[in-house]
């Protein structure tokens, strides 16, 4: 089958590689569409080997059930379904109450639970090999859509769901980042909350994409958007600051802008440093302010995600490419060039 697969330091190719069999408890996925992130651009970038060479990529996968290697899965064979990417134990304390993104088993104190298309064989393949215990049915949804809830959907819709009770009509979360992550965020947060939105980004083109949808919006380099927003709430600041850049000047940004008592959340990997201060007089976070990096989401949030997808709630802009043409979407969002999610579509 043909497949994407990350072959060391700066060398990702499409090659040629056997079909996978499902070990017990597993699944074999026809893939659909699988989108690709930012994550692929930084593995494909980094000068040391971020992944095991000979990884295939893909963490963001939709397909149909080929095949299933599981005698009491209630899955159907031919039914439409997308992959939790977090491949936890089911078994643990965190698992068992619904945490499987801080599993015990299979993630260590700093790195996550085995992840499609990172630490094992991904969706941006024909076929993929998955434990039935991470695939959510996802039927009636357009494949390539279906494909960018696990990641681009799930992370922001994790990192809102922990802070719901600071959302209410009357406050205030600020957006960082507007790409396809930050336009799901926007939805999300005004579908699930009534807070006021303001969504920052460098550049006005990706402003513009959610103009429509936020109360406002600022550009991030503005050296006065700090001072805009807390003008916006009174002096106070916001309530929630989702910060989906992660670099050391959004850190900034969002330790001036985050209310006492509000929240920052940072689930996205860069190479941002927080100076975190506790004088009196020069304060990097205003009391009782938390910063946390909420990791990807948990099994029952995709489950939700699907069926808020499915009532026609929430969209994406999708950029699809072609399997041929999968390095190029690479390249595309390397280059700040897709306005939306990539997404690389099979032909059936
Ligand atoms: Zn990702
Ligand atoms: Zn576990």
């Amino acid at each position: 089958m043909r497949a994407i697969q990350y072959l060391g330091v700066n060398t990702v190719k499409l090659t040629g590689v056997a079909r996978p069999v499902p070990e017990p408890g597993h699944a074999l996925v026809r893939v659909q569409a699988a989108g690709i992130c930012q994550t692929d651009v930084h593995v494909r970038a980094s000068s040391v080997e971020m992944i095991p060479a000979g990884t295939i990529l893909g963490h963001e996968i939709a397909g149909t059930v080929a095949e299933i290697n599981a005698p009491d899965s209630l899955l159907a064979v031919g039914g439409q379904v997308v992959v939790h990417p977090v491949w936890s134990c089911g078994v643990c304390r965190m698992c068992v109450a619904g945490r499987e993104n801080a599993c015990r088993n299979t993630a260590g104190r700093s790195s996550p639970a085995p992840t499609p298309g990172v630490s094992v064989n991904g969706g941006l393949a024909e076929y993929v090999s998955v434990p039935v215990s991470a695939l959510v049915p996802a039927d009636g949804l357009d494949p390539a859509f279906a494909a960018v809830l696990p990641d681009a959907g799930l992370v922001p819709f994790h990192s809102l769901n922990a802070v719901r009770d600071l959302l209410r009509p009357g406050s205030t979360a600020v957006v960082i980042g507007i790409g396809g992550l930050g336009q799901f965020a926007v939805q999300l947060i005004r579908e699930l909350t009534g807070a006021r939105i303001i969504a920052m980004d460098v550049r006005t083109e990706s402003l513009d994409v959610v103009a429509g949808q936020v109360d406002r919006t600022l550009l991030s380099t503005d050296p006065d958007a700090a001072a805009k927003v807390l003008a916006a709430t009174g002096g106070y600041g916001a309530d929630f600051v989702l910060d989906l850049v992660g670099n050391s000047a959004t850190l900034r940004l969002a330790g001036a802008i985050v209310a006492p008592y509000g929240a920052i959340r940072v689930p996205g990997l860069s190479d941002g440093v927080f100076e975190f201060e506790t004088s009196q007089l020069q304060t990097t976070l205003p009391w009782g302010a938390s910063l946390t990096r909420p990791y990807s989401g948990t099994h029952q949030e995709l489950h939700d995600l699907v069926a808020l997808a499915q009532a026609g709630r929430i969209s994406a802009n999708l950029v699809r490419y072609s399997f041929d043409d999968a390095l190029s979407a690479i390249d595309d969002l390397e280059q700040g060039k897709v306005r939306g999610r990539a997404v690389v579509v099979l032909d059936s």
